[in-house]
């Protein structure tokens, strides 16, 4: 029995929508899709595909319009991890912002593309005492601590390097984001941050501890969050602890309110910078805290795009790329539904066809959409995988022998490589095999 021909949904946005709810994309009759003054097809000619490309002015936009929203308000530190490139870091120390790291790699990272260890905030679940004593070393701004246990073990590497350690807990509001599973931290039942119950315990044994000075609170509900009702119910909840806490004399002058903020990959639109701004000063604005942000998505995610080939056709109905899902993970892992786009205008146009997008990774996870109207079927044609630019390139694998594909950024009609694609013997440089297997 053939299974069943893809149906495409009614409510598809089509390529004209796409297009016309990302300033940054055109499709031109001669050029084709073109990001900002460049032709996609000309860097896809030139680096081969799969490569991802980033729009320097979409990122710098973004941060320029954040940092507006949030002026006389809360600082803007960009969550590292969700797109850690040199050149991405370097144009956010530029734009003025700050970093929310979770590794020595990313710590490293941004103290390399020139951000002041005095604008990084570590926060993460699982800091190894390495970690621990890289960011008391650096004196960077403050520690997000997660756990009772974590407060414990900071106070003691800082003691023992004869420093004080700014520390701020890490709450859990226990408040839904109402964003998937995978993507949600804010819950009870989440691995993430110091119930709620239990912070103005653990705030008031850290005011005594030796190692660590409490500067405040930090809470992070989740990802992809497109409301500002789960940011109100979380920030009414902290500032609730504000006051607790100062009612038994502890000092509390900094609240991080955490990233999540999210961006239309489909139809959804972009969560308001204004609208969080305004949850932000409607439960913050008069108590007297030095306040952040720290944004990944919502600032990288539109900025970037994933080129692939078409490699084959099967049965009219699947079309086949050279991207996978060792390249951009998200639909796998997260059900995400990304925009695809030809690059050729004249492709654009086309009759669409219901066609389900599959990479060539030996899962059937490996499915960048389904039942999608697409118009260009036939191998050798090129699509763009849109809003690519948060958690795509950082979260790739080798898996399935494929190497890490190159990256370009574009800004203006300029365009640069600023990672090559990933040599074949690059990927086993680092392996030996035992003399006992010789
Ligand atoms: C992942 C993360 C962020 C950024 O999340 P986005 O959804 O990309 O904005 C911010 N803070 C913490 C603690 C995080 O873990």
């Amino acid at each position: 029995m053939s299974a069943p021909a893809p149906v495409v949904r009614e409510d598809e946005p089509s390529i004209a929508a796409l297009l016309a709810a990302r300033p940054h994309l055109a499709m031109h009759a001669m050029d084709g899709l073109v990001l900002e003054g460049v032709p996609l097809m000309r860097i896809a000619e030139v680096l081969g595909t799969p490569a991802w490309v980033y729009s320097a002015g979409t990122m710098r936009s973004r941060l320029a319009a954040l940092t507006a929203a949030m002026r006389g308000l809360a600082g803007v530190h960009y969550a590292v991890k969700a797109n850690d490139h040199l050149a991405v870091l370097r144009l956010m120390a530029a734009g003025g912002a700050g970093a929310d790291v979770v590794s020595e790699g990313e710590l490293r990272r941004a103290r390399l593309a020139g951000i002041a260890a005095g604008d990084i905030v570590f926060s993460g679940v699982g800091k190894s005492a390495r970690e621990i004593r890289l960011a008391i070393a650096e004196d960077i701004r403050q520690i997000n601590v997660e756990s009772a246990e974590e407060l414990e073990v900071v106070s003691a590497l800082a003691a023992g390097l004869g420093r004080r350690a700014r520390v701020a807990l890490r709450i859990n509001p226990d408040v839904d984001a109402g964003t998937h599973a995978k993507i949600t931290t804010g819950t009870a039942q989440t691995k993430f941050g110091i119930p709620f119950a239990e912070a103005a315990a653990v705030y008031a044994r850290a005011a005594e501890l030796p190692g660590v000075e409490p500067v405040g609170l930090a809470l992070h509900i989740g990802s992809q969050i497109l409301s500002a009702a789960p940011y109100r119910a979380a920030f009414a909840r902290a500032a609730e602890l504000v006051w607790t806490l100062r009612a038994r004399g502890l000092a509390v002058q900094r609240m991080d309110c955490g990233g999540g903020l999210g961006i239309g990959y489909r139809d959804e639109g972009d969560a308001s910078a204004a609208a969080l701004a305004g949850a932000i000063r409607a439960s913050f604005g008069g108590l007297d805290l030095e306040l952040i942000v720290e944004p990944g998505r919502w600032l990288v995610g539109p900025a970037g795009v994933l080129l692939a080939e078409v490699v084959g056709m099967k049965g009219g109905r699947i079309v086949v790329l050279d991207a996978a899902m060792n390249d951009l993970v998200r639909p796998a892992m997260y059900d995400a539904w990304h925009g695809i786009v030809p690059l050729v205008g004249r492709n654009a146009q086309a009759a669409t066809a219901p066609v389900d997008v599959v990479g060539p990774v030996c899962e059937s996870s490996d499915t960048f959409a389904r039942g999608r109207g697409l118009p260009m079927t036939r191998p050798g044609a090129y699509v763009a995988l849109l809003d690519a630019g948060a958690y795509g390139a950082v979260m790739s694998s080798t898996y399935n022998g494929r190497p890490l594909a190159p990256i370009a950024m574009v800004d203006g009609d300029r365009w640069a490589v600023i990672r090559d694609r990933q040599l074949h013997a690059e990927m086993w440089a680092g392996e030996r095999v035992p003399d006992f297997l010789a």
